[in-house]
């Protein structure tokens, strides 16, 4: 039965509390309802809550200055006595400044507050003060010193309900934690209330991690790790503390990251025994196919296809990421994925963020393989014609479609193979239940958006990956170049060039129709003022708003060359592929993200001409849009620019919400901390490689069926 060595390896303390992390804080000693209220404003609810509720910056208050001792220049603080407050308007602005002098017998420090006068009813004569800032003042004209804006702290009232209720050493003489405050709480009552909190129930909290991977990665225990977060002793590196990477950080961020990797460990586990559909190795129609095909594979495509192939013909079910820039070909090696997929007998899907994405998909699709023999079909909520029951008898064997996909009511007869395209739009959830539609079938996402590899692995930490990290031969990059509202003829002479050499011109604009909020260009009066302007050629206009008949015939008519100048809102984004168009004229291009402006550039310099890419700005614009623009003009990488993206942005926004899959992070900074990412994620692999399951960890598999940011979805595989 029972082996002794491995059972109870993680035995839970013999001491049974009634308070565990789950505690509401309420019933926290000194605490009581009315704080609670406050505290739940900083998010805190529980026990759990208020420890990892970490201080946002530290201060070195060992050795407070003397006043005679500061240093111009240098970030200080310093302890004193109030000696005079006043509100000083200067004579030529009118600018009230609130001017406070603090003594400490040594010197006299000057705090100096601008146009906040109401501040004074903080401050009275005699009172006892910390002030932190950096020094200013100037020496030589007898100017003493100066803070602007310093942090300020009241020093006199003694906290009760804390060590004999003298709390110098909680507020002076250490390092002290500065907590985010809020109404009702001071950054010191919060200070308090912490030191109280990991001074009297750090006790509670048990240690998940398995002690051999916590020595492994020299890492210290997790009370430790509270404890001098909160209130640094053993680690005093001011400057570790303030970047949030001291040691006792590091062992939070890997609990952070190694929970979550042992999450996809066990979803990517689960689908590793799970049985899959083993296809063909060879087939016919890919030979047809590829004869047929106008130009060569790239070498990129090539081994990306035989490592998609690898996968499909072993019987485990495939999940594989597919990455590569705008405009490097990935669309043909879904299609031929797909072909191998028929060829074996199954049917496959390729499912588009977007109608127009999905529709374009199917002409060009249908086009390549119409002579193949196999079947093909468009899906989306606009569909006129829904062909439901040729998929669920099997006689439709390519579908491409839209979310409309996944619905209720669509049955497939035997899928599979399934592909995403253009990952950033479609979450986790939607990947479940695109899989749900067959029994198990291979999933490929396809995703433009490149990312560093490592964070590919966290993001979409339970799929292979494959890069396509080449552009077909011959391709230029697109010139680009920011113009600005009096520069609209030069923009015009651009135009007209292309239009002489019969190229065709995208345009773009943020919104379909003018509005009263914003003032904003729009599609619908920028076709028309194209049409005056360029009135031998012909504009044509299209939106989300038209019905899909009319969509696709401007698509077709643009692609065919019957319209020159394709006016549109970002429907155009993703997807769309006309290559003798070499001209993208992007409208209030500050307005607009860097990896939408990347997309939509990848609209042109498709086919063999040198192709530009203008973007129109309308100031006044804030400093993130300059930025943006001037990377569009030194860039196409798609890499670089999704690097920038990531650095403007920062990994929430820029992932995305919860659905992308991105955890939710208290601690680690997921740019900053990659290395220790990377550990974390080897760590949790290996454990599921060699642990299986959790029977033996229970402590560890409560810390994981907690943890934030891991989905529900995924609870079904650590239940064991
Ligand atoms: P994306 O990766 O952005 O989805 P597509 O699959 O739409 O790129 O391909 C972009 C364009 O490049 C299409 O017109 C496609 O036919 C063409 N293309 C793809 N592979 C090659 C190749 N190896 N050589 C030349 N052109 C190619
Ligand atoms: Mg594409």
């Amino acid at each position: 039965m029972n082996n002794p060595e491995t059972i109870n390896k993680q035995k839970k303390s013999n001491f049974k509390p009634q308070i565990s992390e789950e505690t509401p804080i309420q019933y926290i000693k000194g605490v009581g309802p009315k704080k609670a209220l406050l505290l739940e404003r900083l998010g805190i609810r529980t026990l759990g809550d208020a420890l990892y509720c970490l201080p946002w910056r530290y201060e070195d208050r060992k050795n407070l200055k003397k006043i005679c001792h500061l240093n111009y220049g240098a970030l200080e603080t310093v302890a004193g006595e109030v000696v005079d407050v006043e509100i000083i308007t200067t004579p030529r602005k009118g600018l009230k400044i609130l001017e406070l002098t603090l003594s400490d017998g040594t010197g006299v420090l000057k705090g100096k507050w601008f146009n906040q006068p109401f501040m004074k009813r903080y401050f009275k004569i005699g009172q006892k003060l910390i002030l932190s800032g950096v020094v200013k003042g100037n020496p030589y004209s007898g100017i003493g010193f100066e803070m602007e804006n310093p942090n300020f702290e009241a020093l006199e009232k003694p906290t009760t309900g804390v060590v004999g209720g003298d709390d110098r050493y909680i507020h002076t003489s250490r390092i002290v934690p500065i907590y985010r405050a809020t109404e009702g709480f001071t950054t010191r009552q919060i200070r308090t209330l912490m030191f109280d909190i990991t001074n009297n129930y750090l006790n509670y909290i048990e240690d998940f991690l398995p002690e051999e991977i916590r020595n492994r990665n020299n890492l210290i225990t997790l009370r430790e790790a509270i404890l001098e977060t909160h209130f640094p002793e053993r680690f005093q590196d001011m400057d570790a503390l303030n970047r949030g990477v001291s040691p006792a950080h590091m062992r939070l961020i890997f609990d952070e990251f190694f929970l979550f990797e042992l999450g996809l460990a066990f979803e990517k586990n689960g689908r590793i025994v799970e049985k899959g559909i083993a296809f063909k190795g060879t087939s016919t129609l890919i030979n047809r196919f590829l004869e047929k095909l106008p130009f060569k594979l790239t070498k990129a495509q090539e081994r990306v296809f035989e490592e998609l192939k690898a996968d499909m013909i072993r019987p485990i079910p495939m999940n594989r990421l597919i990455q590569g820039d705008v405009g490097c070909g990935k669309t043909v090696i879904a299609l031929m994925s797909m072909l191998l997929a028929v060829d074996s007998g199954y049917q496959a899907a390729l499912m588009a963020p977007t109608e127009i994405l999905a529709e374009q998909h199917y002409i060009n699709i249908h086009k390549m393989i119409e002579d193949l023999g196999c079947s093909i079909a468009l899906l989306t909520g606009s569909s006129r014609i829904k062909p439901i029951d040729d998929i669920s008898t099997g006689k439709i064997n390519i579908v491409i479609g839209t979310h409309a996909l996944i619905q209720e009511g669509i049955s497939f007869k035997n899928l599979g193979l399934a592909i995403i395209d253009e990952q950033h739009r479609f979450g986790v959830m939607q990947r479940a239940g695109l899989r749900k539609k067959g029994f198990s079938p291979d999933i490929i996402v396809m995703t433009a958006t490149p990312i560093p590899r490592t964070l590919a692995l966290t993001l979409y930490g339970d799929l292979d990956i494959s890069i396509i990290d080449e552009l077909p031969a011959g391709r230029m990059p697109v010139r680009t170049k920011v113009f600005f509202q009096g520069q609209k003829e030069k923009i015009y002479e651009i135009m007209r060039q292309e239009l002489s050499r019969g190229r065709q011109i995208y345009i773009v604009y943020p919104l379909i129709e003018g509005s009263e909020k914003l003032d904003l260009k729009c599609a619908v009066d920028g076709a028309e003022a194209f049409k005056k302007i360029f009135n031998r050629f012909r504009v044509g206009l299209i939106h989300g708003r038209l019905k899909r008949e009319e969509r696709e015939e401007i698509m077709a008519s643009f692609k065919s060359g019957r319209i020159d100048i394709l006016v549109s809102t970002t429907v155009i984004e993703v997807g769309v592929d006309v290559s003798n168009a070499s001209l993208m004229l992007i409208v209030h291009a500050e307005r607009f993200g860097l990896s939408q402006l990347h997309q939509l550039r990848g609209r042109v310099g498709r086919g063999p001409y040198e192709s530009y890419c203008l973007l129109m700005a309308y100031p006044p614009f804030g400093e993130d849009a300059r930025r943006r623009l001037k990377i569009m003009e030194a860039t196409s990488d798609g890499f670089k620019l999704a690097e920038e993206d990531l650095s403007i942005r920062g990994p929430g926004e820029f992932f995305g919400t919860k659905q992308s899959g991105m955890p939710d992070l208290r601690v680690a900074n997921i740019l900053r901390d990659i290395k220790v990412l990377e550990q974390a994620r080897r760590e949790a692999f290996a454990f599921v490689e060699e642990k299986h399951n959790l029977t033996n960890y229970p402590l560890l598999k409560e810390a994981l069926e907690k943890s934030r940011g891991f989905g529900t979805d995924r609870l079904d595989l650590v239940k064991s």
